[in-house]
């Protein structure tokens, strides 16, 4: 009996609390609804039978919900931190065999050869890297391959390189979304971009000679013929001029003689920070220049009158540059043009 009891107890027990307290609640919240609504209207539920409210289905007024005390079905908590995508690319590399040429390489993967650069800032220095053995990444599409730097933006990118914010959101591989934040020390695409390729310029004339006359610029003393020589004796180029390399390399061992290309007035004769290294750079007098980079050695200097065809120093491997070689440039008018063009290589 008393075992039968307390087993009772037991199944009803629990409900029954639970609908007791219910009730409570509920009937206290009926009897503060009654004083504040208008006398008169009925509260017929705020007494009843704890026999029938035990079995009743338990209703709730409207904006009234009890506090939920098992919470082993609320969601897991969580911090508050955003977790943002990082760029999934899938970028294929090639590796440059002998002799390749950039716009062949692109042509390979049909890209423009200036993707190239796009996708290796690396050649947009002076440098002999398009040679054998030199691993390209290639870019899936036109563009450039962008290195995040802290605090940049999509906005700020897009600004950079003047292409708009939707191309890079849309994108896929970059793997973006709202609110679309990048992350330092990763790489985004940016479809359209073109990389800009660096142009050293050496000072002018008048302010390698010192001089002037009457407050006037004083013009070369001497204007070449406009014709052009080689500057070695060697034939053996390791890269031609292309949109990320404006001039023509010549391997060669080092030590060999360099010649003025043209008769003019150096202009520059010395280190370059720039990556040229030991550099020479001629004034023509005529809107013509040549640059004469990565010299062991250096025989003239600024303002001394040259001659096509004198010694003006030695090759060497200064600078940006990795094996012995010259790099030559010809500028009209500050614009590098291909050296081929003049030598006829
Ligand atoms: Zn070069």
């Amino acid at each position: 009996m008393m075992n039968n009891t307390s087993g009772m107890w037991q199944k009803v027990g629990g409900p029954l609390t639970l609908a007791l307290v219910v009730l409570f609640f509920w009937g206290g919240w009926q009897l503060n609804r009654a004083d504040s609504v208008a006398e008169g209207e009925e509260t017929t539920t705020a007494v009843s039978s704890p026999a029938s409210s035990a079995t009743a289905e338990p209703t709730y007024a409207p904006g009234v919900l009890p506090i939920l005390s098992d919470i082993g079905l609320a969601p897991e908590p969580k911090p508050l931190t955003y977790q943002g995508k990082l760029p999934q690319h899938e970028l294929q590399t090639y590796v440059v065999k002998r002799g390749d040429t950039p716009n062949a390489i692109a042509a390979m993967f049909g890209i423009q050869p200036a993707t190239l650069l796009g996708g290796n800032p690396r050649l947009s220095e002076e440098s002999n890297l398009l040679q054998t053995g030199f691993e390209l990444i290639i870019l899936p599409v036109d563009g450039v391959l962008h290195d995040v730097q802290p605090g940049e933006t999509v906005e700020s990118v897009a600004a950079l390189y003047g292409v708009s914010v939707d191309a890079i959101i849309g994108y896929a591989p970059n793997n973006l979304e709202f609110p679309y934040r990048l992350y330092p020390q990763t790489q985004i695409m940016v479809p359209g971009a073109v990389r800009e390729v660096f142009v050293w310029n050496p000072p002018s004339l008048e302010s390698v000679r010192g001089v002037s006359w009457e407050g006037r610029n004083v013009r070369p003393l001497v204007v070449g013929t406009g014709t052009f020589i080689f500057p070695v004796n060697s034939r053996n180029y390791s890269q031609y001029y292309w949109y990320g390399h404006r001039g023509l390399d010549i391997a060669l061992p080092e030590g060999s003689s360099v010649f003025a290309s043209d008769t003019g007035t150096v202009t520059y004769a010395g280190w370059n920070t720039y990556g040229y290294g030991n550099l020479i750079v001629i004034n023509h007098g005529n809107g013509h220049e040549t640059f004469y980079a990565h010299l062991s050695s250096i025989n003239v200097s600024p303002g001394q009158i040259v001659y096509q065809g004198n010694l003006i120093g030695l090759t060497g491997n200064t600078g940006q540059s990795s094996g012995p070689h010259i790099h030559f440039e010809i500028r009209l008018n500050g614009n590098q043009d291909d050296p081929c063009w003049y030598l006829g290589c």
